[in-house]
């Protein structure tokens, strides 16, 4: 939009604008291709010639409608969504990086990325150096080489907690001549943006709270535009030098601040095809209306559950940055000042054997895989999404073993509290 709005009215304001006569919500365009008049109108889509919609699996404009609001609401210059957050995680590295290239990894990212990054994309000849997000500047200096392209850490990370020093980290990358991308799922853009604070790429599993009801998985890129590309040819040829499957398109000097995304989709979504459905983009979109709003509660239950399980007896430690008591409290109040999220986590004295019979116990918190929605849920994550992970990377990633994730919903407080005290009266 051009005005200059705050972002509770981008949320329920930007994105599609109705002309005369045309539908008042966003429609759902839900068509696998689209028509053209010429065979030259065509060709000239194919060549990256002239802008438009041609085939689903590279746009289509439900889709960027909501790309564009997540990109108004993240302060960008441009954004694609994807099927699910691993891919936006997996586009964003790997749209700057190939084999042979190296990346730095904040240790305590989600599960998911941390397999993709050390498993699954070393497969692929793209190695990573896992580093501690509390790290000194020194410290971190050293995990970087000669062929690093990226830096990976999230805001707040899922589901340790830990709240990243983003300045710090965006410093140490740019020293290094390398991007930071940033996953900003768990604080959302209505908390952080961590373009103010020098990153250069945003991703997001929209999965959370930006759809907010755990209705569709999805993902999304947004890039600042603050990366200046061209100045380091060598370590990006992927976006400097001429793209052989365009006929020599040079992304940087074709398409300016909107190269990298623009890449992302014309090559990465041509090729690899995690499209995110019309369909999912349009409840994405839904959601993202009244975001703001659920934030805000979120982040009040969560303080209030948090202070309440600091004072039960048969609790052994609390972690949420919203406490006082917490190691990350400055952080959060630096770059989250009106909350961070509404996830807490925490453990029992009688440890995980304690957890697993109090998690039995609990009627309205379910127990589920998802977090971060409308609903109080509830997840082990050594016994759940990190059973995958030794007992060593369990303790780089700042999930203990007896550690319990607990996201506060949007429901009345004191009906969470009293789950919580009636499911702890067994254990
Ligand atoms: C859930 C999550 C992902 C993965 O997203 P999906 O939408 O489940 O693919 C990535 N990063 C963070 C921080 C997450 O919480």
């Amino acid at each position: 939009m051009s005005k200059n709005y705050q972002k509770e009215t981008i949320c329920v304001q930007s994105g599609w604008q109705p002309k005369k006569g045309e539908p008042r919500v966003l429609p759902i365009y839900q068509s696998t291709t689209f028509k053209y008049e010429t065979s030259e109108q065509m060709g000239k889509l194919f060549d990256l010639e002239e802008s438009g919609y041609f085939y689903t699996r590279l746009q289509n404009p439900t889709n960027d409608y909501v790309a564009q609001k997540i990109c108004e609401l993240e302060g960008g210059v441009a954004a694609m969504l994807t099927s699910s957050g691993q891919a936006a995680n997996y586009y964003a590295v790997f749209n700057i990086c190939e084999a042979g290239s190296h990346v730095v990894l904040s240790s305590t990212v989600y599960g998911g990325t941390f397999n993709l990054l050390t498993v699954t994309m070393k497969k692929m000849g793209i190695e990573c150096t896992v580093v501690d997000p509390d790290a000194s500047v020194e410290e971190l200096n050293k995990a970087f080489r000669d062929n690093t392209r990226c830096v990976l850490a999230e805001t707040v990370a899922n589901p340790a907690l830990v709240v990243l020093d983003i300045e710090k980290f965006a410093k140490v990358a740019h020293d290094h001549q390398v991007p930071l991308i940033i996953d900003n799922t768990f604080a959302t853009p209505i908390n952080c943006n961590p373009f103010e604070w020098g990153a250069d790429i945003v991703t997001h599993s929209t999965t959370k709270y930006m759809d907010g009801h755990a209705m569709a998985v999805g993902g999304a890129i947004v890039d600042s535009g603050n990366f200046d590309w061209s100045k380091y040819p060598d370590k990006f040829p992927g976006l400097c030098e001429p793209d052989d499957s365009y006929h020599g398109v040079t992304y940087v000097e074709k398409f300016g601040k909107g190269a990298y995304i623009t890449k992302a989709t014309v090559q990465l979504m041509r090729d690899l095809g995690s499209i995110q459905s019309p369909q999912n983009a349009f409840l994405l979109n839904v959601g993202l209306e009244t975001l703001p709003l659920r934030m805000e509660r979120h982040c009040a239950n969560a303080l209030q559950v948090a202070e309440y399980l600091e004072n039960h007896e048969k609790v052994s430690w609390v972690n949420y940055p919203g406490l006082k008591s917490s190691k990350y409290y400055e952080l959060a109040q630096k770059y989250m000042p009106k909350g961070t999220c509404g996830v807490i986590s925490f453990g029992l004295k009688g440890g995980r054997s304690a957890a697993e019979s109090m998690m039995d116990k609990l009627e309205l918190a379910a127990i589920v895989t998802h977090v971060a929605d409308a609903r109080t849920c509830v997840l082990h994550p050594a016994s759940h999404t990190h059973r995958q992970m030794t007992d060593e990377q369990l303790k780089e990633a700042g999930v203990a073993p007896d550690l319990i994730r607990f996201s506060v919903g949007i429901e009345n407080v004191n009906d969470i509290i009293a789950d919580l005290e009636h499911a702890l009266s067994f254990v």
